[in-house]
């Protein structure tokens, strides 16, 4: 069939008319349960009352104004975001890729106005992903998302993943700080050791450095804590988050102490659609269900649920599957057989996954997943990976 779409994406022959929860239903009437929540985006599920409730109500009253006037949904979302992290102000983005932009734009301002502007590269790290711009295709250094568009963004130094003697080999009198996912998403889920987060973290205090992390994909409530930087009890200067925090409706932020943020003066960025009333009403709603007593929690307990399946799972077809990773509800299964062959074995059982790298296949559901459909995917799963085992044995 011909398209008037770019060929960008290789989609699946699927096509979804309503959702309501985990569960998403196609135009021609099939359940799937959702364990792509469109790539880790759909925190609270499909068609959530209180988000469906917030969308309306702000839709009747106010779309966009602009950010030359005062937006009272925006300063109030940034309050709470400020209250309930790091963060002293925010910046809000339409996309994961801006919100980062954004945060590589402040870590360099910052060192510009303390009269060093020669201090403008950062550290990443092997295996990232930072989105699709210009510069955070820099920034992740993937030649295949590189190939064709032109000299790269300079200002990157990537250096293997989370090995902290390479980070410290790499600083020179231009770094300006590291840039790190906590939690690797696009890499394939491979979470940063808690003893790696804590020696960047003094290795930009010992070298006045920003930390500055990309929670795009880990961050708000995924991995069962608010953002996944707290397993390791620190704390960076600046954060980059979108995904989850809309809930489906799509924007993102950059979050920063006063000091980080403090060469983001009047005029220095901007953004036309960023931070509007639509978007902001949404992201309010989401943060009352996360930040409700016990929810991160259920994140928590659901995981490990999920998680101990899994591994029974892996001992049972270890010609399939061989490690789990990930915290919370971001989970990843590598595999030894080409991911693709359980992801399409995944969807004949009706779930709904995404593939990752190194081999991996993401399962990163709805965080209000109920124990209940823990148990019946594990089942879908195990039989997926049954009917894998069974191709794989026959050829
Ligand atoms: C998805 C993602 C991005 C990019 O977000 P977009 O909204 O697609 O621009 C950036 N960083 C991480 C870690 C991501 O997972």
């Amino acid at each position: 069939m011909t398209s008037a779409l770019f060929p960008t994406f290789a989609r699946a022959d699927l096509a979804f008319e309503r959702g309501e929860g985990l569960r998403l239903y196609t135009t021609d009437g099939e359940e799937y349960l959702d364990f792509a929540s469109g790539i880790a985006v759909n925190s609270l599920g499909h068609s959530h009352p209180h988000l469906i409730e917030a969308l309306t109500e702000q839709a009747g009253r106010l779309w966009h104004v602009s950010n030359l006037y005062e937006i009272p949904e925006q300063a109030r979302l940034g309050e709470r975001l400020a209250a309930a992290t790091f963060a002293d102000v925010c910046f809000f983005t339409n996309s994961g890729a801006e919100a980062v932009e954004t945060a590589i734009k402040t870590a360099r301002r910052y060192h510009y106005a303390k009269g060093k502007p020669e201090r403008y590269r950062l550290i990443t790290f092997e295996g990232a992903f930072h989105g699709r711009t210009l510069a955070t295709i820099a920034a992740g250094g993937k030649d295949k998302y590189l190939e064709g568009f032109g000299p790269a963004v300079d200002g990157f130094d990537q250096v293997p993943f989370a090995d902290v003697e390479a980070a410290r080999a790499a600083i020179t009198d231009e770094t300006a700080g590291i840039l790190i996912e906590p939690v690797q998403g696009e890499g394939g889920i491979r979470v940063v050791p808690n003893a790696v987060m804590r020696a960047l973290r003094a290795l930009c205090d010992e070298h006045g450095l920003l930390m500055v992390l990309d929670e795009v994909q880990c961050g708000v409530g995924r991995t069962g804590k608010l953002f996944a930087h707290e397993w390791a009890g620190i704390e960076p200067d600046i954060m980059a988050i979108a995904k989850g925090i809309g809930g489906g409706f799509p924007f993102g932020a950059c979050l920063a102490t006063s000091e980080a943020a403090c060469g983001m003066v009047a005029g220095v960025h901007g953004t036309t659609f960023g931070g509007n009333p639509l978007a902001m009403q949404v992201g309010n709603a989401v943060l009352d269900v996360i930040l409700a007593d016990g929810f991160l929690d259920h994140v928590r307990d659901a995981g490990l649920r999920f998680r101990q399946g899994l591994a029974r799972i892996v001992d049972t077809y270890p010609g399939v599957v061989d490690e789990i990773r990930g915290e919370g509800l971001m989970l990843g299964v590598r595999c030894v057989v080409p991911n693709g062959d359980l992801i399409a074995a995944l969807r004949d059982q009706q779930v709904l996954s995404v593939g990752a790298g190194d081999n991996v296949v993401r399962l990163v559901p709805p965080l209000t997943i109920e124990m209940a459909d823990i148990d019946l995917s594990l089942e879908r799963i195990e039989a997926a990976c049954a009917a894998v085992a069974a191709k794989e044995g026959g050829s």
